[in-house]
C-alpha cells in the first residue's frame, strides 16, 4: 500500500471528511438556532443579510470581516457534487 493516491479510497474519504466537516457545521447553525443565535454575526452581532443566508445557510459571519474566514461553505444549489480533484490522466 504504498500510492494511495490515485485508490479511490483516498477520494471517498475526501467527500467523507467534507461530508464530516458539514455535519459539524450544521451541528452548530442548529445549536446557534437553539441558542437565538442564528443569522447573527459571531463577530459584529450584526444581523446576517437575508440575501446570504439564503446563499449560505451555515454563515457565521455578516461577510463584511474578509480577514475571518467563514468556514461554512456555500449551499451546494445546482453545482452538483463536491469537486473531488485527482489526477484525470497520467
Ligand atoms: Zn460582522
Amino acid at each position: 500500500m504504498a500510492a494511495v493516491d490515485d485508490h479511490p479510497y483516498a477520494a471517498y474519504s475526501a467527500v467523507l471528511s467534507d461530508a464530516e466537516h458539514l455535519l459539524d457545521e450544521i451541528d452548530d447553525a442548529l445549536s446557534r438556532l437553539e441558542h437565538g443565535t442564528y443569522g447573527t454575526c459571531e463577530h459584529c452581532r450584526a444581523p446576517i443579510g437575508a440575501d446570504r443566508l439564503a446563499e449560505l445557510p451555515l454563515a457565521r459571519t455578516c461577510g463584511s470581516h474578509p480577514q475571518l474566514a467563514d468556514s461554512a461553505r456555500r449551499a451546494p444549489a445546482g453545482d452538483g457534487p463536491v469537486a473531488v480533484d485527482g489526477p484525470p490522466a497520467r
